[in-house]
């Protein structure tokens, strides 16, 4: 990109291209000019002093023509001969004349002996500089000749050149400062225009290049708006999702992943290979499929939950150019589909063990292979699991009403009641049980607005057991108190202990799943379902509330249950 620094060389190397070959170009004319204008003086000058000399000689105001007397009147740079007509030299204010060879052949000489005057402008090997020769005639018939060494062009130069240098730089210095200020008047405005401020005013050349510069900075304003916004929809919505979410570019680096993803696979995913997160064999498979261009579904286990993946290509102009990977948690759901099937199976077996014994005995007596004395045992044994078949069904309907959240609808509470008096009722039902179990009500009186008839259920379930697994002669106790939940909220806790065999400590996390039991056999042959405990726990969730197990062996069991009033 050219900046500001690119426009400043331009300027520079601009003035420097314009003013140095005119500084050039202008020192050589003028060069030449002066050394012209010089020359011509010179000659003049010449000429000037060989006519003075002569009319001196003509007038008489100088006798003869003797060297001696001209070195006072000429220069050094000029020499004078005299020459005779034969051509011989008579006198020379440089050289002994004698020594001089004969002269007639000299132009100037040849012309000045014919015309009075001549001159000649040759080169001297012997000076290395051409030489200008004015002869005039005397009146004596001899003639004199004047000569100078006339400065070559080159001479001219070797003086003008380092003036010329001089002016050269000096100019340059000259034109590099007003570039400098030229370009920083030029600049300034340009560098310091705001773009945000409303009317821009530079130069009006640039006037059409600024609007546009605006009405774009608007639309980018605008589409940076829109942008923003739908960033902040989609992070509204993917950041609430409860599914683990993972945009992974078509190299399967992660693009952009969701707070949930982050909590599944750590804080740092972004531009990991997601193939590097889950090394699974199937989610590796099925990321390689998707970015193919193929819809996938996977199971996977990670840190101990179950997730539902699914993968979707993300296609651009018909290619496939990434993926979008959702993570659904599915452990909840795996694990009610678990206890789903348990469930059918546990039934499907328990509703058969009473159903055989009917079966069995009823043929038995159909077919005559029971005696006459054991008919009414039979028939004992066939009402018992008869009646163990209802309460089991009983149970199971329950049990799916709690499931469906049928149950939590019926006996809606309108008034408050008293849970004292309720407590007492269901105590009521086990006055004279056979195995001669006191049980006892304690505590406070108060009035709550849960569901009565689930109240109800909860208790008879949880004082049968205690009387059920009871010693002869144990007791029951039913304490009934005020306490305050977890959040503060009022609550109530019931909590029904017993004197009688306890639970092993081994199954105290399982006592409340459907169907467990700690002895089958004891908890058939006392009539239990399996599912008391079950239902206890339902109907205590249905109100916010928690059950407390606090057992041993041998020692009794307390079950205490809070439930909001
Ligand atoms: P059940 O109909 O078999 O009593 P529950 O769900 O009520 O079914 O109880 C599950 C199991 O827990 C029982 O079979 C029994 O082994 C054990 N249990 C429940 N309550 C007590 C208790 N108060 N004392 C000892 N064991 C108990």
């Amino acid at each position: 990109m050219r900046g500001e620094g690119d426009l400043r060389k331009r300027i520079y190397s601009g003035f420097i291209l314009l003013i140095l070959p005119c500084v050039l170009v202008l020192s050589v004319l003028l060069s030449i000019l002066f050394h012209n204008a010089a020359k011509t003086q010179e000659l003049a000058a010449v000429r000037d002093h060989a006519i003075l000399i002569s009319d001196l000689l003509s007038s008489g105001v100088i006798g003869d023509v003797r060297f001696s007397d001209y070195s006072n009147l000429s220069p050094e740079s000029t020499r004078i001969t005299v020459i005779a007509p034969d051509g011989s030299v008579l006198l020379d204010s440089r050289t002994a004349a004698a020594r001089m060879e004969n002269h007639s052949d000299r132009p100037e000489i040849i012309d000045a002996f014919a015309n009075g005057v001549g001159e000649s402008m040759r080169y001297s090997a012997t000076l290395r500089t051409d030489m200008y020769y004015y002869a005039v005639r005397l009146n004596d018939g001899n003639v004199l000749r004047v000569s100078k060494a006339v400065g070559g062009l080159a001479g001219v130069f070797a003086v003008a050149l380092p003036v010329a240098a001089a002016v050269t730089t000096l100019v340059l210095c000259l034109a590099g400062l007003t570039a400098q200020s030229l370009t920083k008047r030029i600049i300034t405005p340009l560098s310091s225009i705001d773009f945000d401020s409303e009317n821009i005013t530079v130069y009006d050349e640039l006037q059409p290049y600024i609007e546009k510069i605006d009405r774009q900075k608007n639309e980018i304003a605008e589409k940076m708006a829109q942008l923003s916004d739908r960033a902040d929809t989609i992070n509204a919505i993917t950041g609430n999702m409860k599914e683990g979410l993972i945009l992974v570019g078509n190299d399967a680096s992660v693009l952009t992943a969701n707070n949930s993803a982050r909590m599944i696979f750590g804080e740092n995913i972004e531009k990991r290979n997601v193939m590097h997160l889950c090394r699974d064999a199937n989610f590796q498979g099925a990321v390689k499929k998707c970015l193919s261009g193929a819809n996938e579904e996977a199971q996977l286990e990670l840190g101990g939950r179950v997730f539902s993946v699914y993968f979707s290509p993300v296609h651009s102009n018909g290619n496939a150019r990434g993926a979008v990977i959702l993570f659904q948690d599915a452990t909840e759901r795996n694990i009610a589909e678990r206890q789903r099937r348990e469930f059918s199976a546990n039934v499907s077996h328990e509703l058969k063990t009473p159903l055989t014994t009917i079966s069995a005995l009823s043929d038995m007596i159909e077919n005559g292979i029971a005696k006459e004395g054991d008919i009414k045992s039979f028939a004992a044994r066939i009402s018992e699991q008869s009646r163990r078949l209802l309460m089991l069904i009983d149970d199971i309907i329950r049990l799916s009403e709690f499931d469906e959240g049928s149950a939590d609808k019926e006996g809606a509470v309108v008034e408050p009641w008293e849970l004292w008096e309720l407590a007492a009722t269901v105590i009521e039902a086990f006055r004279g049980n056979p195995r001669g179990v006191d049980v006892r009500l304690t505590g406070e009186r108060f009035e709550i607005s849960a569901n009565r008839r689930m109240v109800d259920e909860l208790l008879y379930n949880l004082i049968d057991n205690g009387v059920k697994y009871n010693r002869d002669g144990g007791s029951v106790t039913v304490e009934l108190s005020l306490a305050e939940g977890d959040a503060g909220s009022p609550t109530c806790k019931i909590s029904v202990s017993d004197t009688g065999i306890g639970i092993p400590a081994p199954h105290h996390d399982r006592i409340f799943e459907r169907f467990y039991r700690v002895d089958n056999s004891r908890s058939k042959k006392t009539g239990g379902t399996g599912l008391g405990l079950s239902i206890v726990k339902h109907i205590t969730e249905a109100h916010g509330g928690r059950l407390e197990l606090e057992s041993a062996e041998g020692e009794g069991t307390t079950v205490t249950c809070y439930i909001m009033r």
